[in-house]
């Protein structure tokens, strides 16, 4: 663990972003005074840190569903040069682990905000480079500077962020996700299913509105093709759906129903249950899992 870089008091923009910049620096200090002089750690140094922000450029931007697109961010130095070089660095981070971007108004660039972004593997991306699922929203802030934002601009990312660990423990693992809830997800669905040694069977339930606002129905179904993976969609706003073959499709909400079929003969086997979506959808599906006699630290909410 290396000292964390101090980061500077006009870092902190004072609107309550969540890990607050200045608390998250005080306890890297602790950590790292606490860390005894004689641990082994990796040399790899990360590109992005936790205390202070890293710039990196906009290199690449496609349009996914009418609301949503695929942006993909490259380090740069503080010179503004690529890093492709700097065989020292690495871009550092978990599957399921969030990022934080910083933006601001364009009418009042003293107004600056933080949102949260979780890194989605995509083939061929540079090691130090990242590619977000961003939801953008008519009426948000982070919405609003995302839209503008040109490619080859440079932008502020800190993190990662989040606790998450990947438990190879589990025989199964149920994963119920709400619209771009499917981000960390997806990254550790990937990561299990690229490790040839993982014999967890994995089951997706995935939440949308419409057939429209699937997100990354075509890499969820080439992942299909794997022994381990199924997925099943709940349409909350449509009822005549196109299905792929062998793909299915509800026309109604998740109910408490389809996860105590899934569940049922498999508690004693070892299942484990990861939730993503707003808090709202969260707790609801807490609920549920819950009512299913899952015990409760066996359900993880990002
Ligand atoms: C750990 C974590 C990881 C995240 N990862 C991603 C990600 O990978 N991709 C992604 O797109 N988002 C992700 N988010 C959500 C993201 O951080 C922002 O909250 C989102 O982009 C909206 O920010 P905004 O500033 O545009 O809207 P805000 O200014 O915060 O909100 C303004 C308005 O936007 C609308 N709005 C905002 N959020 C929602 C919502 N969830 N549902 C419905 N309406 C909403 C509402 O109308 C709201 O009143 C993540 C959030 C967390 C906490």
């Amino acid at each position: 663990m290396e000292l964390p870089p101090k980061p500077d008091e006009s870092d902190c923009c004072n609107s309550g972003c969540n890990p607050c910049i200045l608390d998250v620096y005080e306890e890297q200090l602790r950590k790292y005074k606490n860390k005894t002089l004689n641990t082994k750690e990796s040399t790899k140094k990360n590109c992005m840190s936790l205390t202070t922000y890293a710039t990196f450029e906009l290199i690449k931007r496609v349009e996914h569903t009418a609301d949503t697109c695929l942006l993909t961010f490259q380090y740069v130095d503080k010179e503004n040069i690529y890093c492709n070089s700097c065989e020292q660095l690495h871009l550092i981070y978990k599957p399921g682990q969030h990022f934080l971007l910083k933006g601001h108004s364009y009418y009042y660039k003293d107004n600056q905000f933080t949102r949260a972004y979780t890194p989605i593997p995509v083939e061929n991306n540079d090691l130090l480079s990242f590619t977000i699922i961003v939801r953008l929203y008519e009426d948000g802030n982070m919405s609003r500077f995302i839209k503008k934002l040109e490619l080859n601009t440079l932008t502020l990312w800190r993190g990662p962020y989040g606790d998450f660990e990947i438990s190879y423990k589990f025989n199964y693992i149920l994963l119920i996700a709400q619209g771009t809830g499917i981000a960390p997800i997806f990254a550790v669905i990937h990561d299990i299913l690229r490790n040839e040694e993982c014999e967890t069977f994995l089951k997706l339930f995935f939440c949308c509105r419409t057939e429209r606002d699937i997100l990354l129905r075509n890499e969820l179904y080439e992942f299909s093709s794997f022994w381990n993976f199924s997925y099943e969609v709940f349409l909350s706003n449509e009822c005549n759906v196109k299905c792929k073959y062998n793909e299915v499709i509800h026309s109604n909400r998740l109910d408490v129903n389809a996860i105590k079929t899934y569940v049922e003969d498999k508690l004693n086997k070892n299942v484990q249950i990861l939730v993503c979506g707003s808090e709202i959808f969260n707790q609801d599906m807490l609920e549920k899992v819950l009512s299913c006699d899952v015990d409760r630290e066996r359900i993880f909410l990002f």
